[in-house]
């Protein structure tokens, strides 16, 4: 029981009157009214406290610690509530807290691709270098010596190192024998490679050049260059989450790996692609090579989706450390199934005709 006055809003008289409490509730005047109904000001020491009643009427005491003792029980009521609230809304909580961590690991892929890109180009052509010369060496020593007569070779050779020679990379055109895949793969030092059966597959130089044009492409627009940034900067951060930075000195030493294990986005496809057309342009050939050859490509492709052609071609070459057969098929580029070859050749066509436009 709490003792006080109260005044109506009617009347400024006050008289004495009292409050009690049960549970939440307050009882006043014969009625009970609930926490939430009535307004209560706030403690100022011991000085007097008015509580605001929904009619208009207001008690007012000195007797300030009941009223403080009864708010706190209210609190402890409101967050046990918060708590069941929760539980009852446990999945939308789940889903938002997904949600969240979906866009906050978004964020960082983005940011990681973003910092990639502005790296890549900084990186120094010696460094390239030296990152290339692990991967390079493991293919040299993986694949099958070239079948490629020495003046085809040559032939190629030449035209590829006229291209090149201005550039600030260290280009150098390498032939290797691999299962018949027809295929290309370029590393971020310069170093291409072109595979025997793409140079059987092609009708002539100017195809083989315009694959060519396209791994230059991804040389000169340091598509390797931020792969490898990329996988390390993910690889950084996920020993540090796993807490385990005294792991961190090896990065560099899985670097070259990355560039085995992953493919460029389709945009990067794209964007080599639309390098080798211009390329081609620019070097007065017909950019309708690469047109050409993507066709070939493609009826590849269909050709390997056959299931008894695809059981035949298991007897074909087989590398030397054919150990490790998923690292050698993603280490190809042209031929990979995304973008869709077919969606590639319109986009190459669709470019032709507008650089055909503007001469
Ligand atoms: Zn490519």
């Amino acid at each position: 029981m709490i003792k006080g006055y109260f005044t109506s809003g009617t009347s400024a008289r006050s008289l004495p009157s009292e409050i009690s409490f049960q549970g939440s509730l307050i009882s006043f005047n014969g009625r009970l009214y609930r926490f939430d109904e009535v307004s209560i000001s706030e403690r100022i020491g011991n000085s007097t406290r008015y509580i605001r009643f929904p009619d208009g009427v207001e008690f007012e005491t000195t007797d300030n610690d009941p009223i403080d003792l009864w708010l706190d029980g209210i609190n402890e009521h409101r967050t046990l509530r918060k708590i069941s609230l929760l539980e009852r809304h446990l999945g939308l909580v789940i889903v938002v807290s997904v949600l969240m961590t979906a866009f906050l690991v978004f964020l960082v892929f983005d940011g990681i691709q973003r910092a990639a890109g502005w790296l890549a180009p900084t990186v120094p052509v010696e460094w390239r270098v030296t990152l290339s010369e692990g991967t390079e060496g493991w293919i040299d020593s993986s694949f099958e010596d070239t079948e490629i007569p020495i003046l085809k070779q040559q032939e190629l050779i030449k035209t590829f190192n006229t291209w090149t020679e201005s550039s600030q990379y260290p280009y150098q055109l390498k032939f290797v024998r691999y299962e018949d895949t027809p295929n290309a793969f370029a590393l971020p030092s310069g170093t291409i490679y072109v595979t025997d059966a793409l140079i059987k597959m092609a009708e002539s130089n100017e195809e083989v050049m315009a694959v060519l044009a396209h791994e230059i492409g991804h040389v000169e627009a340091h598509h390797g260059m931020e792969m490898v940034i990329e996988s390390s900067f993910l690889s950084g951060l996920l020993l540090v989450i796993l807490g385990d930075a005294s792991q961190l000195d090896q990065l560099a030493v899985g670097l070259s790996t990355a560039l085995l294990q992953n493919s460029y986005s389709r945009d990067k496809e794209r964007e080599a692609d639309a390098f080798a057309i211009d390329w081609l342009v620019k070097k007065g050939e017909d950019p309708q090579a690469l047109v050409s050859i993507f066709e070939k490509f493609e009826a590849y492709e269909a050709d390997e989706l056959e299931p008894e052609k695809g059981d035949e071609t298991e007897e074909a070459t087989e590398p030397k450390d054919a150990g490790e057969p998923s690292k050698l098929e993603a280490i190809l580029d042209v031929f990979s199934t995304h973008p869709a070859t077919d969606e590639r050749i319109q986009l190459m066509q669709e470019r032709i005709r507008q650089i055909k436009q503007t001469q």
